[in-house]
């Protein structure tokens, strides 16, 4: 069931939206060589209760961290640790949530340590900008959930990467995940009509290879099955009466 927001309710998740955002900032700010991925969760984790929330990911289905923080191959839910270290070259991806008032945030970015790969910067500049094409396809008249996966799929293969299928949006407030899912790929005018008042995590998953993923034996990290690099970007977005608002973006 799609739980569809009043204003004073999406006013509610612009503040969990705002304090995601500026955790995400902070911890992007932080990224460089020789920093571990427990620092970056350590620096999320502060931010947010500073703020009087409290990390969404942190216990949820039993996660360990305040973040999912995966690097390189690693597509997803990479479990925060002091034994990783980054290191030039290398493409991290952080993905955060805070939970106030009753709502949640969630939003994800890809960072480059230090000098990467033309080709590690090409992905992760497709996979922002398939998220914006996602985000367009969604701020028009009559719109469907498929558009927007339609949209993202169509940049990120004409582009010559592919999207990952197993892993997708979703809806989002007083939950971390509501209805509907919300693809990265799909057929344009099919699936549900979109409206006013829905909120929905729009997360394009992209890897430079196939689209498949396995899922590691520490029953979270998801890595790509072909070893390639991985890139994700992720806002909570928020559909009004003054169009597509990006509850998460802070700056
Ligand atoms: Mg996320
Ligand atoms: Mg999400």
């Amino acid at each position: 069931m799609i739980f569809v927001k009043n204003p004073d309710q999406i006013r509610l998740m612009k503040e969990a939206g705002r304090i995601t955002g500026e955790a995400l900032a902070l911890a992007g700010e932080m990224v460089r060589e020789g920093v571990t991925t427990k620092q970056l969760d350590d620096c999320i984790r502060k931010h947010i209760e500073k703020c009087g929330a409290k990390p969404s990911f942190l216990g949820y289905g039993g996660f360990p961290g305040s973040a999912c923080i995966s690097i390189n191959d690693e597509v997803i839910h990479g479990i925060p640790s002091k034994k990783r270290v980054l290191k030039e070259g290398d493409i991290v991806k952080i993905d955060v949530g805070a939970f106030i008032g009753g709502f949640h945030g969630d939003s994800a970015n890809t960072f480059p340590v230090g000098r990467v790969s033309e080709e590690a910067l090409r992905l992760i500049e497709v996979t922002k900008e398939s998220f914006y094409r996602g985000v367009e396809a969604a701020a028009k008249e009559g719109a469907r959930l498929g558009d927007i996966g339609a949209a993202i799929d169509g940049h990120v293969t004409a582009n010559g990467f592919s999207t990952v299928k197993k892993y997708v949006g979703h809806g989002i407030g007083h939950d971390l995940h509501e209805d509907p899912n919300v693809p990265n790929y799909g057929t344009a005018g099919r699936g549900v009509r979109l409206c006013q008042g829905m909120t929905i995590a729009i997360e394009p998953m992209v890897n430079i290879g196939g689209s498949g993923v396995k899922e590691l034996a520490d029953g979270w990290t998801v890595k790509t099955a072909d070893g390639t690099l991985s890139a994700h970007y992720e806002h909570t977005v928020a559909l009004t009466a003054d169009g597509v608002i990006l509850l998460t973006k802070v700056c």
